[in-house]
């Protein structure tokens, strides 16, 4: 492992609209790149400019904490933030990669927030994780924690082929276990599951079977991208070793796109299995509402529940105008419930979709969220 350590001007990234998987309008990076370098990671990819050798080298942002205070201080903060989950983890790099045994960043921003009563929301593939767990249980006493982890599968084989520095998905799903003992919400990212390996039915039912037995709140599920450059050629060359036979379907359905994606007919076989075995062992495919109701800004729920909408209509193969509805919302800085009677001028939004909002503005719920969820 090689670091560097750098300082940053910033640290908190500020999506332009609440993010609907995560439930959070802020993320965090505070290491770049990640030695736990499993084979399909996208960070790998140019286009997050990551230097060095991915997986060797990780650049330690030093002075986060202290630049994360002046951010989230209300006397100092320059800019209004919205009450969300903040997001550790995803991006470029792991919050528990090994460098945090060492630096204890992600630890120091946990007692920030903390401090300054911020939700948060940590996705990891790491069990050092439970090393927090009194901060992350503070932080759910006081107003909300998520701890959630990433698998391509509960396969331990396959896992050390693609995962190889990250501890097997069984002792993953035992730290999940034991932060749901523990009264913290938990979830999955079945994310992303590798095309012909481990997106097969019987290996996605394994998966959610292990979900249900652990009791975790939620799980979100998504296909791979293959981006043109490093994280292909990294993905291709282990491919071509461990399944020299899979090398002509990928071909198949990755046909070059400039983002990486796989062919839209791919994406949607695997979604509409993933979409049937959750309904069969009754999983909620998005984070449920109960988790976060209460913690966010009424604009900001009407938007998170009209895309969780949107995506279960299209689980179902329907299309609908809920997205493009929550897209228009998230550029109106009034508050909905002073707009009930103009909602109808917003665009995407019909006789319909103004009865969901309206029910959202005045119960926190939703009955047709309820019952396609
Ligand atoms: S843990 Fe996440 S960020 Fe780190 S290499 Fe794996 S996929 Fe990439």
């Amino acid at each position: 492992m090689i670091i560097r350590e750098t300082e940053a001007r910033s640290i908190l990234l500020k999506h332009k609209k609440i993010d609907s998987w995560f439930i959070s309008r802020y993320a965090l990076n505070l290491y770049r790149g990640c030695t736990h370098n499993c084979v399909y990671c996208d960070g790998r990819s140019e286009r997050y400019q990551v230097n060095g050798t991915f997986g060797e080298n990780v650049a330690v942002k030093i002075n986060a904490v202290e630049v994360l205070a002046r951010e989230l201080d209300p006397k100092r903060r320059r800019a209004k933030l919205y009450p969300s989950y903040i997001m550790l983890g995803g991006g470029v790099g792991d919050s528990y990669q090994p460098a945090e045994k060492r630096y204890e960043l992600t630890r120091r921003t946990l007692q920030l927030l903390n401090k300054y009563k911020w939700p948060v929301h940590i996705l990891t593939k790491s069990t050092l994780v439970e090393r927090d767990l009194n901060l992350i249980k503070q932080s759910n006493q006081q107003i909300g924690a998520i701890v959630s982890f990433s698998f391509s599968s509960v396969n331990d084989e396959i896992s050390a082929i693609f995962e190889p520095r990250v501890p097997p998905p069984s002792k993953r799903l035992e730290t999940l276990a034991y932060f749901k003992k523990e009264g913290i919400t938990t979830g999955i990212f079945l994310l992303p599951v590798i095309p012909f390996v481990t997106d097969l039915p019987n290996m996605i039912e394994e998966t959610l079977i292990k979900a249900r037995e652990v009791g975790v709140d939620f799980v979100i599920f998504g296909g791979m991208t293959l981006k043109y450059g490093r994280q292909k050629d990294y993905f291709d060359n282990v491919l071509k070793e461990r399944y020299p036979q899979l090398v002509t379907e990928y071909a198949r359905i990755y046909k070059g796109d400039v983002w990486g994606h796989a062919t839209e007919e791919y994406y949607h076989s695997i979604n509409t299995v993933f979409n049937q075995i959750a309904r069969k062992y009754k999983i909620h495919r998005r984070i449920p509402p109960a988790v976060y109701k209460d913690i966010l800004w009424e604009n900001d729920l009407v938007i998170v529940m009209l895309e969780h909408l949107d995506y279960f209509l299209q689980l179902e193969g329907k299309r609908s105008s809920f997205g493009y509805a929550a897209r228009a919302i998230s550029k109106i800085d009034k508050p909905l419930s002073t707009m009930k009677r103009e909602l109808r001028k917003i665009k995407g939004i019909g006789e319909k979709t103004e009865k969901i909002i309206i029910e959202i503005l005045d119960t926190k719920s939703s009955s047709y969220y309820n019952n396609l969820s």
